[in-house]
């Protein structure tokens, strides 16, 4: 099936006279006839539900529709974002590892690998994701375990090159991890482009509605984990699962695996069977509603590019953009709804801009169906110093525009009506 079939289709197909919609099992248990059974399924020697924190009929419904629409093995629901990218990670890094990052990322993850899986002794190394190979490959050590970034980075649109970090990745024996969130699986499937991991804020887009937190973890099942012995957790017996040793258990899952069973079971970070149920319901419209913000982004980007009183446009869609050929080769069908901005007189202006606006609303959120606004110098990204903010590329004036789902005509009046009291 392609994409837009997939979202209707993928991971539940009701057998006669079962629900047509995926229900919601609303149960955190679930009965067997015997000891033996039970045994088995924690011995992880048969597959079934025992325990809605490793799995329940409706989440694992949509991490298999997850799975399929990026083309991977299988999936890992979380309960947010941030659940995703720290299990992404700590299932392959360990007190004394250390990986690299992008530097022009999601501040709440910048947050969690700069200053919490540091706490854990995990160490990273923030790179500037347009430096050259060579300056790149001084950031990488012996107990590098991975590479981090972000597919259309949150919020200043850069577009990662993920053919060329994977190469960089691979070079250097470890997988490459990429937060999908902005683009989804409809407009950028990056196990396409080497990556081996794939991470979502499902909050976005998937969920789109504003309705429900989560996250999801994909792995591509590409992967050899065990070509050169950098990762023990994965390739040598587990204690806490009688020696059982994921590459062996479950070959190319080995990673998704090991993510559900050794860290939701021990840190319970998962998604709910409600929660999948919203998830799913977004699922279903993401192509329909990707290609309307796509377009109205699109107006809305040449909008304010032309406009007078504003100082730069950051959209990889527009036709000025650096990222122009990143954009035409990772995401050609479009560059999602979100756009950021500066305005000429920086951020007093900027914050004068979005007090006036009046259908498009200030919010704490991004890649919602209804038109908002966020001033991240002053939200999202409140933790970081002046330089850290340069890095990830935001200027203290930068407005971050999440292009909604509304008429065109409407949002580009209330842009024109905030922009002359700026
Ligand atoms: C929002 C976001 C996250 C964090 O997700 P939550 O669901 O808010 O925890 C991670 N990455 C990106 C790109 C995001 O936009």
């Amino acid at each position: 099936m392609k994409t837009e079939s997939l979202c209707q289709h993928a991971g539940y197909s009701p057998r006669n006279g079962e629900p047509r919609v995926l229900p919601i099992v609303q149960s955190t248990t679930f009965k067997y006839d015997s000891t033996d059974e039970v045994a088995k399924l924690f011995d992880l020697a048969e597959e079934g539900f025992f325990y809605t924190r490793l799995g329940n009929p409706t989440v694992d419904a949509v991490e298999r529709k997850i799975a399929a629409l990026e083309g991977g093995v299988g999936a890992l629901c979380t309960s947010s974002g941030q659940a995703a990218s720290m299990i992404a990670v700590l299932n392959i890094c360990r007190a004394g590892d250390h990986f690299v990052c992008a530097s022009s990322i999601y501040g709440g993850t910048f947050n969690l690998f700069a200053v919490t899986l540091k706490r854990f002794g995990i160490d990273v190394t923030f790179i500037n994701q347009r430096d050259g190979n060579e300056e790149i490959e001084k950031a990488f050590r012996p107990n590098t375990r991975l590479v981090f970034g972000e597919t259309l980075t949150n919020p200043s649109m850069d577009v990662f090159d993920i053919e060329r970090f994977s190469m960089l990745a691979h070079a250097h024996n470890v997988p490459l991890i990429v937060d999908n969130t902005f683009a989804t699986p409809i407009l950028c499937r990056p196990f396409e482009f080497g990556a081996d991991v794939v991470v979502h804020s499902t909050t976005k887009y998937m969920d789109g509605h504003a309705i429900q937190m989560g996250g999801v973890i994909v792995d591509s099942g590409s992967f050899d984990w065990k070509a050169n012995g950098l990762f023990p957790e994965l390739t040598e017996p587990d204690t806490s699962y009688h020696g059982l040793v994921y590459t062996e258990a479950f070959g190319k899952a080995a990673y998704i695996a090991k993510a559900r069973a050794q860290l939701m079971r021990d840190m319970g970070c998962c998604q709910t069977p409600q929660g999948a149920f919203y998830l799913n319901l977004g699922l279903e419209t993401l192509p329909l509603r990707m290609e309307r913000h796509c377009r109205n982004a699109e107006v809305c980007a040449e909008f304010l590019s032309a406009h007078p009183k504003v100082a730069s446009v950051k959209y990889p869609g527009l036709v000025s953009s650096p990222d122009r050929a990143l954009a035409a080769k990772y995401v050609p069908k479009g560059a999602s709804g979100v756009i950021s901005f500066s305005l000429k007189g920086g951020r007093d202006a900027g914050a004068r801009f979005i007090d006036s606006l009046g259908m498009i609303s200030l919010q704490v959120h991004v890649a919602d169906l209804r038109t908002c606004v966020l001033h991240p110098a002053s939200s999202t990204h409140r933790q970081l110093n002046d330089a850290q903010l340069a890095d990830a590329g935001i200027d203290p004036g930068m407005v971050r525009l999440s292009v909604g789902l509304e008429n065109a005509d409407d949002i580009i009046a209330d842009l024109t009506q905030a922009l002359e009291k700026a």
